[in-house]
């Protein structure tokens, strides 16, 4: 049986695959198991931060392997500590909980959060979170996630979250009001629920709100994190500063890690026992960490912004492109045709993109060669433009 077969009897039916097996790649260039090579705008969805197989990435990530690949979080390692120094030091955060995926880095987020609130009295337990979000497919982070068409087939969910419609601040005062609220969570580039940019405006007013109300502002950047948005971290660009930042997908540019960074209100909220995760802060993980964030400097981030600006050019008003959005190299493009159609007839003139919505996705590597870039945005212009 080939790969397509196996997959289709034997692995759990939770994703409509795209009829493609990749194989290998180099840097923003992968190939597939038909020997065709594909220009790749969609990185594993935002985690290969330098591109497939980078070698100064790939050495990091062997000389830790060679070294010590696991002791569990009961001993030191040194790649962990080093890597919540860093974030630590670039974020002003004042301690990290390491995980593995997006959603346990919300979890721990959502239990700081439950924990901290605990001395305001009984029943501040009420997360916020925007309509339209997406944070995790757990049940807790599925119930934080305001999109009902995620929740239906797996009620009931964790209790204690609601939902208020983004760049609203009316909407969300009048919520906190009614309701004994612990944090509000969001993102500052909402992804899967289309690549929509928050209001400078309201994220600014939220934060003051919960500033003044001592509600924990939860930035989630698993997505918008780690250079993606042209800065280290998207809410950067916001001028404020969130209590606790999640993050995960590019953190270590192709392996299993969440980080949970915890602001001065939460950085002892836990205590030995009561949290943890076997493979958080795994030394292999933390190692690639470690090489990302120091490929994250000043020329890959205005590289990030530069690449961006070249993007928002080629495809703003060009012919079946009815609009542009996002930040830095979290684009989203929506075609006047079907995202499905674009999609594939992108895929079969060998550029790789992602969907959000009904919106084409673009989420390349943060350093993905300007002329890679430009041939990928020309298909992609081809390819909106023909037949509409
Ligand atoms: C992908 C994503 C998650 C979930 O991450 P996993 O690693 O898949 O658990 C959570 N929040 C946001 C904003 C995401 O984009």
């Amino acid at each position: 049986m080939n790969v397509k077969e196996l997959d289709a009897l034997y692995v759990a039916n939770t994703y409509a695959r795209f009829p493609l097996e990749i194989t290998s790649g180099k840097g923003s260039l992968l190939t597939g198991a038909d020997g065709k090579e594909y220009i790749d705008l969609g990185t594993g969805i935002a985690v290969n931060t330098l591109g497939m197989s980078d070698p100064a990435w790939t050495a990091a990530v062997v000389a830790q392997l060679e070294r010590c690949q696991h002791t569990s979080n009961l001993y030191y390692t040194e790649p962990c500590a080093r890597l919540a120094q860093a974030l630590c030091e670039r974020t002003g955060m004042k301690r990290v909980f390491f995980s593995n995926s997006g959603a346990e880095a919300n979890e721990c987020a959502i239990k700081a959060a439950r924990q901290y609130a605990t001395k305001k009295g009984a029943g501040y337990h009420t997360v916020i979170t925007l309509q339209n979000s997406f944070h995790g497919r757990t049940i807790t982070t599925l119930a934080a996630t305001g999109q009902e068409a995620f929740h239906r087939q797996f009620l009931p969910l964790t209790e204690g979250f609601l939902y208020t419609p983004p760049n609203d601040l009316p909407a969300l005062r009048q919520l906190v009001a009614e309701n004994k609220v612990a944090a509000v969570m969001f993102e500052v580039v909402q992804g899967e629920g289309g690549v929509s940019v928050l209001d400078r405006d309201f994220v600014q007013g939220m934060a003051e709100l919960a500033e003044a109300e001592d509600i924990l502002l939860i930035a989630d950047e698993v997505q918008t994190g780690n250079g993606r948005t042209g800065t280290l971290y998207g809410y950067m660009q916001y001028g404020i500063t969130p209590d606790i930042v999640t993050t995960a997908k590019g953190l270590s540019g192709g392996l299993p890690l969440g980080a949970t960074l915890l602001g001065s209100k939460t950085a002892e909220v836990f205590t030995p026992g009561t949290h943890g995760s076997t493979f958080g802060g795994n030394p292999v993980c933390s190692a690639a960490a470690l090489h990302v964030l120091s490929r994250i400097d000043d020329a890959c981030l205005s590289g990030v912004r530069e690449r961006s600006a070249l993007i928002f050019q080629s495809l703003s008003g060009a012919k079946g492109i009815k609009s542009v959005s996002g930040l830095g190299l979290m684009i989203g493009v929506e075609p006047e045709k079907s995202a499905d159609a674009v999609l594939a007839e992108c895929m079969a003139k060998g550029v790789l993109v992602l969907k959000a919505k009904h919106k084409i996705r673009l989420l390349p590597a943060l350093n993905i060669p300007l002329d890679l870039l430009r041939t990928a945005l020309q298909v992609i212009k081809d390819v909106c433009a023909e037949g509409v």
